[in-house]
């Protein structure tokens, strides 16, 4: 099973759930088994009744990657096989304190899986101020920075953005968010959701995820013909 985990920083609402659904619909494309997991991350545990013998970590993070890996497993396209690979879904924002035991759980689920199954996706906003018109980085270097401290490292940030990334913008979140040119993809606003995918697809990302991921193509390439 390859996992997608798909966290976001700066802001809520950034489109997370587009970028998980556009990846899902690029990997279906080419044939792959693919299955989802959104996470709200909410905790609601009665300490009155709450057993001694149990803590957060490693129990709550413990149950966490058990919950995943059984969730992933179930076949979602109305046969009997396993999806292959299974995109989640981080809700919220890097930081936010009831997301915390998620972020624990899926920084030792990486090692859990294997780095060559777990691909780490960070959704972040690259601000346009009309006052200077200025595509700027700072809040992406921020949230990456978090993300970092707390024992993820981005494979691909996502920056979501009014209009393209400038080619000078994207070298210099490669250069001080310490991910390649190619690991930084463009997400702009568009007109209709349904361009995403072609405007990802577009930036070769199942080439990457294929590669990243160890994923054989099945299907000739469809979506942008
Ligand atoms: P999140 O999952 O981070 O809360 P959503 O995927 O629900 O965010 O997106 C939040 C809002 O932004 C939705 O109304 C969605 O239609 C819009 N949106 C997301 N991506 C884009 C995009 N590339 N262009 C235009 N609108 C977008």
């Amino acid at each position: 099973m390859k996992y997608i985990l798909v966290s976001g920083g700066v802001i809520s609402g950034i489109g997370k759930g587009v970028i998980s659904s556009s990846i899902g619909t690029i990997l279906k494309s080419y044939g792959h088994r693919v299955t989802a997991i959104k996470i709200d991350p909410y905790l609601n545990i009665d300490a009155g009744t709450f057993s001694p013998y149990e803590h957060v970590v490693p129990h709550v993070t413990d149950a966490i990657m058990e919950w995943v890996e059984r969730v992933a497993k179930v076949p979602v396209n109305g046969d009997s096989e396993e999806p292959e690979v299974c995109i989640i879904e981080l809700g919220g924002t890097i930081g936010d304190i009831e997301g915390m035991p998620f972020v624990e759980a899926f920084r030792q689920f990486q090692f859990r899986v294997k780095s060559e199954n777990f691909c780490n996706i960070h959704v972040s906003l690259v601000p346009q101020p009309s006052t200077t018109g200025e595509q700027k980085t700072k809040p992406t270097q921020h949230s990456v920075r978090a993300l970092r401290g707390l024992g993820l490292s981005p494979d691909l940030i996502f920056c979501r953005s009014q209009t393209p990334l400038e080619r000078a913008v994207k070298e210099k979140i490669s250069n001080f968010c310490h991910v390649g040119p190619e690991q930084v993809i463009t997400v702009h606003d568009v007109s209709s959701l349904y361009r995403v995918p072609y405007v990802l697809e577009k930036q070769n990302l199942s080439g990457y995820f294929h590669k990243r991921l160890g994923l054989t193509k099945r299907l000739r390439k469809s979506m942008l013909s």
